[in-house]
């Protein structure tokens, strides 16, 4: 299939072909001006072939230059429209200019005490916007950490050291990362887990809220849940429920209404720790600061990550005091957890969420996403369910005659819209969800435009 973007595009590539600068001020447009990958890209990939591990796979077969905005440009000097976000991590925009000065200005300072060996004031004070910015207005503290992985595992260990229990439930269809005892609560094999064993013991799955799927409302779902775990676990052995609020690698599952807010009344009633796992979620992305607000939740534990810092690696476990100081003094920590450039970049996009009313954005784009994909629903019996929440937005497709999931379509699809200048990722349990995370910041006709590329791409799609 072809999309002609070069017709299109406004503006010429830069002379030499490749833009070093990165930030807003790059020109905010879809530029192609080679096939992608281009010929510097495909040199790197290559390189990237015989260098790195092949498990460490890539989306878009581009060398990243410059970002900012909605764009990310390329080494051949193509200007491709940013539908991911890095998976939802530069929520404030790639290269923002206050996460940049505030990043710079700590290097000259200095780039690392370990916070446990000499304190330092930014760890302290994103600790306290975190108490501050985290649903709940009971008594918190907060731990830093590199990884949302990282976060997770801790958020296990304080809520066994609280309760004195050891068993944790994830549900289907979650995601919580790679490590040893996330890959145990992540629900599917192929990529995450496969080969990768054995697992961390005590962990159990419950089956989650997925409204398309299930037929159930949130209170039935939620009665099926607890049933499982009072049957399979007892809430005597049960140290946490951790979930998502809205699943994300699992395919953007909304539960329905009524689950959550159940399952934590529930978790309250029992003595369970209710962690909920916001590392995709967090930071304006689905349209409130947290995903569990939409539902008046208030979590126990919220692990935090991605979208913290303007694209440093920092990630969070917030909570209830007496939860957090369960764990004895030298229990957590690590070296570079709450490292001083990640916490300075926290800071500053912390202030840029709330500056630049980044949650009423993300609805705008919500909206927008809505608006484009639910007409296409119209006309395409393939699109089986448009969902999400704010700028975190899926089309789930599907076989039109069967309703069963289709995953070469969703991988067609996002090919085509790559090779247009449009980067989409894919999620699901199925693989057959296309999901849309676009940076906060990305301006409107960009949106409008990489959606209508995606819709050509899945127009011509066999
Ligand atoms: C990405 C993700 C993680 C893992 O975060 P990493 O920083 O990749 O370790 C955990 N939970 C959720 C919900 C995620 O989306």
């Amino acid at each position: 299939m072809t999309i002609d973007a070069t017709d299109t595009a406004a503006g010429e590539a830069p002379e030499d072909g490749v833009s070093t600068a990165g930030g807003p001020g790059l020109p905010q447009e879809r530029r192609l001006v080679t096939e992608i990958p281009g010929p510097r890209s495909r040199e790197l990939l290559e390189r990237k072939a015989a260098a790195v591990a092949r498990g460490v796979g890539h989306t878009a077969p581009i060398a990243a230059v410059a970002a900012g905005g909605g764009v990310v440009v390329d080494a051949d000097g193509n200007s491709l429209i940013d539908l991911g976000s890095g998976i939802a991590v530069t929520g404030v925009g790639n290269a923002h200019p206050a996460v940049v000065a505030a990043v710079s200005a700590q290097a000259a300072q200095f780039t690392h005490t370990c916070f446990m060996v000499s304190p330092y004031e930014g760890y302290v004070a994103v600790a306290e916007r975190l108490n501050a910015l985290t649903p709940g207005d009971h008594e918190k503290r907060s731990a830093l950490f590199n990884s949302g992985a990282e976060a997770v595992e801790n958020a296990v260990k304080i809520a066994r050291k609280h309760t004195g229990r050891q068993a944790v439930v994830a549900f289907d269809h979650a995601y919580h990362g790679r490590t040893s005892l996330t890959m145990a609560l992540t629900a599917k094999s192929m990529p995450y887990k496969s080969g990768f064993g054995p697992f961390s013991p005590e962990i159990y799955r419950a089956p989650v809220s997925y409204p398309l799927r299930d037929g159930l409302d949130g209170a039935q779902a939620a009665a099926r849940a607890i049933g499982v775990i009072e049957k399979q676990v007892g809430a005597d052995n049960l140290a946490a429920v951790i979930i998502e609020p809205v699943l994300g690698e699992g395919g953007f599952i909304v539960p329905a209404e009524g689950f959550l807010p159940a399952l934590a009344a529930w978790c309250a009633e029992q003595g369970v720790v209710f962690i909920a796992d916001e590392v995709q979620t967090g930071f304006a992305r689905t349209g409130a600061m947290f995903a569990c607000e939409h539902e008046g939740v208030v979590p126990d534990l919220i692990v935090t990550a991605k979208g913290i810092a303007g694209g440093l690696p920092l990630s969070a476990v917030t909570g209830r005091a007496e939860v957090m100081d369960a764990a004895h003094v030298g229990g957590l920590g690590g070296t570079y957890g709450g490292n001083p450039l990640a916490c300075a970049a926290a800071l500053a996009a912390m202030d840029v969420y709330e500056s630049e009313r980044l949650s009423e954005a993300a609805q705008s784009i919500g909206a927008v996403i809505t608006e484009r994909m639910s007409a296409l629903q119209a006309a395409d019996a393939r699109v089986g369910e448009v969902r999400g929440r704010g700028a975190m937005m899926a089309v789930e497709l599907v076989d039109a005659a069967t309703g069963e999931p289709d995953a070469a379509l969703a991988g067609t699809v996002a090919r085509a819209a790559i090779a247009a200048g449009v980067i989409v990722l894919t999620c699901g349990t199925y693989g057959n969800v296309l999901r849309f995370l676009p940076p906060l910041t990305i301006p409107e006709h960009l949106l409008v435009e990489g959606l209508d590329v995606v819709a050509v791409a899945l127009r011509e799609a066999p």
